[in-house]
């Protein structure tokens, strides 16, 4: 049997450098990379012998990228917290996450990593960034995700969140436990696992925790940080330390060209000067802000200076269709105009994630092209009005969501087909991990 995978009869979109685009494309797949992408008739001709999905006139596209998850949160779905109703950003944290968090074990986080993979895959999400929290576990937590991450063939980052709020013990578990993943991975070099170092937020570490890490640093790594999110961690800042936070990780040397600063909802001017100096990542999640009543963030001024804005989700959705039709509808309404929000909602989801992503897996990632790694889905998705490669986002904005994804094949592995996993036991892994949340539940 050939180790070629031809993927043809559909409506190509390559987001490649010159962005081409055919109505009946192909891909041609050996291996773990992109060996050709083109005209279907052309490619079907040139590998008679490649196993032939026939996509039947879908969209064959890059898939997702998702650049800020908590895949834990996957565990919170329907569950009820006792005494929960929060009035405020910091009630929801302590109340429902950081209660979540301090009661999750090993075999949890492992359960919930799978369950949340497997969304990813369902939605088309072929690469994830993770910022985890289990304070109830969490010595080789990291490990356990990424156990689960290779069981189901998803590309991805991790990250453990440091922080003070569960005491010093486990602050010092979670450094280690950042810095031994990111030697781990370092050593392995594989475009599929990558780490960054976890850092909550500004207003539960303390100025010896942020030296801490940076001492302990490995590798040069990056950092993955929660900024002003809510404006009490603004608030938090400027009484505690006379500056905003972003000043204070400025200072601190958190914000680098390879960290990702999260959210930036209660950011000046200033400050967003700070992080396009230092070439930090700012990653937008609109439907987390909203639902935690934590305010909108300017993403327009941001991106107007210079910063490079992706797009995440922050363990609301795993479909990254919805965050891009929020981020664009949340910018308008903030501004009380609807003449911004559409570019910048695409450039984040489309560009700068495929930017960002290929900047942590340490090569070009994110198009279909020769040579990149074949991450590749088909989307059921078939136009009511001409798409041409010039009005992509706009079908894509209002046309179609992650359920439609048909097919997701990651690292040249098809994981899914007309919306079956192929090569995990989709029943089996739900019926433990349901297992798993009810045994957490009862501990809430
Ligand atoms: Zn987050």
């Amino acid at each position: 049997m050939s180790s070629k995978i031809l993927i043809g009869n559909g409506i190509l979109i390559t987001r490649d450098r010159e962005n081409h685009f055919y109505d009946k494309g192909a891909v041609c797949i050996e291996g773990e990379r992109i060996l050709e992408a083109g005209d279907h008739a052309l490619l079907l001709h040139k590998y008679p012998d490649a196993e032939y999905i026939d996509a039947e006139g879908m969209l064959i596209m890059p898939g997702y990228i998702n650049n800020h998850e908590h895949i834990y949160s996957e565990f919170a779905r329907g569950a009820s917290i006792p005494g929960s109703a929060p009035k405020n950003f910091l009630e929801i944290l302590d109340g429902t996450w950081w209660h979540i968090d301090r009661n999750l074990a090993l075999d949890e986080t492992y359960y919930s990593a799978a369950a949340c993979y497997i969304e990813c895959i369902r939605n088309g999400v072929t690469f994830v960034s993770d910022h985890h929290a289990s304070f109830g576990g969490i010595r080789g937590s990291l490990n356990k995700i990424a156990d689960a991450a290779k069981m189901l063939g998803v590309r991805t980052c991790l990250s453990y969140e440091v922080s003070d709020r569960d005491g010093m013990e486990k602050r010092d578990d979670s450094v280690n436990e950042n810095i031994e993943f990111i030697d781990r991975v370092h050593n392995e070099n594989s475009n599929m696992l990558k780490g960054l170092i976890g850092l909550h937020a500004s207003f539960t570490l303390s100025d010896e925790t942020l030296e801490m890490c940076a001492q302990k640093n490995v590798h040069d790594a990056g950092y993955h940080v929660h900024v002003a999110e809510g404006f009490y961690d603004e608030e938090h800042s400027r009484k505690t330390y006379g500056k905003s936070v972003v000043r204070r990780f400025y200072d601190m040397g958190i914000l680098k060209d390879n960290s990702i600063a999260v959210h930036c909802n209660h950011i000046s001017e200033d400050d967003m000067d700070l992080i396009a100096e230092r070439k930090t990542t700012v990653i937008h999640n609109p439907e987390s802000n909203m639902g935690n009543a934590v305010g909108a963030p300017d993403m327009i001024t941001m991106m107007d200076k210079g910063i490079r804005v992706g797009l995440g989700t922050d363990g609301y959705t795993n479909d990254m269709m919805e965050s891009l039709k929020v981020a664009n509808i949340l910018q308008k309404h903030r501004r009380g105009l609807p003449d911004r929000g559409f570019l910048e909602a695409c450039r984040m989801c489309f560009d700068n994630n495929a930017a960002i992503a290929s900047d942590i897996i340490g090569e070009r990632y994110g198009a279909i092209e020769a040579g990149l790694p074949a991450d590749v889905i088909l989307v059921d998705y078939h136009p009511v009005t001409p798409l041409t490669g010039d009005n992509v986002n706009g079908h894509l904005m209002f046309g179609v969501n992650g359920a439609m994804t048909d097919t997701t094949i990651i690292n040249g592995k098809v994981l899914m087909r007309h919306r079956k996993l192929v090569q995990a036991d989709e029943e089996q892994i739900l019926s433990k991990s349901r297992e798993a949340a009810a045994a957490l539940w009862k501990k809430l």
